[in-house]
């Protein structure tokens, strides 16, 4: 099966079910009002792979790996970026980890501002639109401010295997909520949570792969193409 038709056999499964309302709701008709320039965006964001060569990366929205079956514009490397402080949080919680056999994967981080557009523009030309009303794809996410991060845990016992969370990533069903595991899955969801606490990050209660992260200051909304590295 194409990779792509699992995602919408899934999500339409999803939203047949009743689908979970994230907190962004009502938010998707307006975009960010300020977008900072190009310059300003590659003196705030980093790659976490700089900082952190053993986190392993995994940018689905570059690929067809995702609900619209095709990759968004903006991400054009196998690349993941945050706010310089998040990301150096996250090379902590990856040394916590490391310690015990244990490592991130991430799947997204800085999402530009033109691919969150491309997911409300999918989400209207297929008629999905409870997508927009239901507030799982929004105008305005903390991914485009390069404060939000999609990840899982890997076992380096078993060379790097993702563990099993229960549900695949962007699998927006009951049992992506974070407080709906049992058994071992339940334990790798505290174990993620705990580690990333302890550096700062916040569960994002309906999705067991969001985490948010607080930075003082101005949080600009960035559109700097994944890749580019400030050429
Ligand atoms: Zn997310």
């Amino acid at each position: 099966m194409i990779v792509g038709q699992w995602f919408r056999v899934r999500l339409a499964m999803a939203l047949a079910v009743g689908m979970a309302v994230p907190l962004q709701s009502q938010a998707w008709a307006e975009p960010w009002p300020v977008i900072a320039s190009d310059s300003v965006a590659w003196t705030l964001l980093a790659d976490v792979r700089a900082l952190d060569s053993t986190i392993e990366v995994e940018a689905r929205y570059g690929t067809p790996e995702n609900f619209t079956s095709a990759p968004l514009p903006g991400y054009e490397a196998n690349r993941i970026y945050l706010r310089r402080e998040v990301a150096e949080a996250l090379a902590r919680v990856q040394k916590r980890l490391m310690s015990g056999g244990m490592g991130l994967k991430v799947f997204d981080g800085y999402r530009p501002v033109r691919a969150t557009l491309a997911m409300v523009e999918w989400a209207k030309r297929t008629d999905n639109t409870a997508l927009l009303t239901g507030g799982f794809v929004s105008s305005k996410s903390r991914h485009n401010l390069g404060l939000a991060v999609d990840l899982t845990l890997v076992d380096w016992s078993v060379g790097g295997r993702e563990v099993d969370m229960g549900t695949p990533w962007d699998s927006f069903t009951d049992q992506a909520h974070w407080a709906s595991a049992t058994g071992r899955t339940k334990k790798y969801r505290e174990l993620l949570r705990r580690v990333m606490e302890e550096e700062g990050f916040k569960q994002y209660e309906q999705e067991w792969w969001h985490y948010s992260y607080d930075v003082v200051g101005e949080t600009p909304a960035f559109d700097v193409v994944v890749g580019e590295e400030g050429r």
